[in-house]
């Protein structure tokens, strides 16, 4: 089937028209500066970027714009937007009422509505791109696949906060975690990669400027390190992580911060960047540790211990792990913070093979062959698994 996969922002909207059987991309791009100007960039596989500015007060024009370009004679890759068979979008809280993607029905949007204050910056910008596209197509079938929903296997012991009970049955403060839809799909292809075994321990560690691990047993979620929102967990591009809650109440009192102040340092000014003071990309990270910047030196180092700890936790949680996989920008393209992760772990029994390590761009076995545990790096395809469930449940699958 021929998806039109929409990932919506408060102020930019991604999207990939593809086939949902073989992947292929038809062509995918990017509208950015929606509310401000506007602009789209479009790109077709082998044949060169357009970009246009194009007015976009909203993402209904936003949305048109993608529509244009995709028929337009010269840059477009269909005849009429009918060719379209169905919209899958990305929505990023689905909370405890989405276990799974769903067909958009007024239902479904008043429960992605419900979830605004659990995802109060995502959730509405993703209700705008769906609100946008069934407007303009109002006869095309449309799917949510949510950022939460492959976590919601996790057991009590893991979602449960060790704050007053109460929170959590009125307020629905527990785990959620996310990158739920690149974890579904790298934990299922792992699954794959050690020939379908009957039982699985798996720790799939999504590692780009937003990062978080899970631990995936028989192919179900059993844990995850983001929490209620995307900040927990370990020290990202530019988040803080697990940090202690008194460091809140410490420099609110200090520097008189009050909430929205302090949580734009630990959302924005913090992670790799802030420790270092340099960036939040690993590239920029790596070449100023290697010209003698220790606080660089000090980020990466910090980074790669709480991966290596939550590592750790998750096998203990899962009583030991037959594969790790790395996906997302640092985790398929750093072949040298793999290889110090995985050195780390030899106590595992890990070892790697370096020239595998050292390829790049496709699914790859790094784990040399007496390794006691699989390593795979796995490029992940959220935009193929959401055009995958928008094509089975529009087919009533
Ligand atoms: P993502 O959020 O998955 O798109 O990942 C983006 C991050 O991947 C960037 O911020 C970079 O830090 C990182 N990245 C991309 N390529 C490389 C590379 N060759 N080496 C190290 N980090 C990389």
């Amino acid at each position: 089937m021929k998806i039109l996969v929409i990932n919506a922002g408060s102020s930019s909207l991604k999207y990939q028209f593809m086939d949902s059987v073989t992947g292929d991309v038809y062509a995918k791009g990017l509208c950015e500066r929606i509310g401000i100007d506007g602009r789209l960039t479009h790109k077709v596989p082998g044949r060169d970027n357009v970009t246009r500015d194009i007015a976009m007060p909203t993402h209904g024009e936003a949305i048109q714009a993608v529509l244009d370009i995709m028929v337009d004679a010269q840059y477009g890759v269909i005849k009429s937007v009918d060719e379209i068979e169905a919209v899958g979008h990305r929505v990023l809280h689905g909370g405890m009422a989405f276990t799974e993607s769903c067909i958009i029905d007024d239902a479904c949007i008043a429960a992605i509505e419900k979830c605004i204050p659990l995802g109060p910056l995502h959730n509405p910008a993703n209700l705008m791109g769906i609100r946008a596209c069934q407007k303009i197509m109002p006869n095309t079938k449309q799917v949510a696949v949510f950022d939460t929903a492959f976590h919601m296997t996790m057991p009590a012991k893991a979602y449960t906060y060790a704050i007053p009970y109460e929170y959590y049955e009125k307020d629905d403060v527990r785990r959620y975690g996310f990158h739920g839809t690149s974890h579904r799909f790298v934990s299922a292809r792992a699954i794959d990669m050690l020939g379908n075994p009957e039982h699985s321990r798996i720790v799939c560690c999504h590692l780009g400027n937003g990062s978080s691990l899970s631990a995936c047993v028989d192919g179900k979620c059993v844990d995850t390190t983001m929490g209620l929102g995307p900040l927990a967990g370990v020290p990202m591009g530019t988040r803080c992580g697990d940090i202690d809650a008194t460091i809140l109440e410490y420099l609110m009192g200090r520097y008189g911060y009050d909430i929205k102040e302090m949580l734009n340092i630990l959302n924005k000014k913090s992670g790799v960047l802030g420790i270092s003071g340099v960036s939040s990309d690993f590239r920029d990270l790596e070449k100023a540790a290697a010209e003698g910047n220790e606080r660089a030196e000090l980020a990466l180092d910090k980074f790669r211990y709480e991966v290596c700890k939550s590592i750790g936790a998750y096998v203990a949680a899962m009583g030991g792990v037959d594969a790790i996989v790395f996906t997302a920008g640092v985790g398929e393209n750093d072949a040298g913070l793999r290889a110090a992760l995985c050195q780390q772990l030899g106590y595992l029994g890990i070892t790697i093979d370096a020239e595998k390590n050292s390829q790049r761009g496709k699914e790859l076995e790094i784990s040399a062959a007496d390794s006691k545990v699989k390593v795979f790096v796995i490029p992940t395809n959220e935009e193929l698994m959401i055009a995958m469930d928008t094509a089975a449940l529009v087919e009533g699958k």
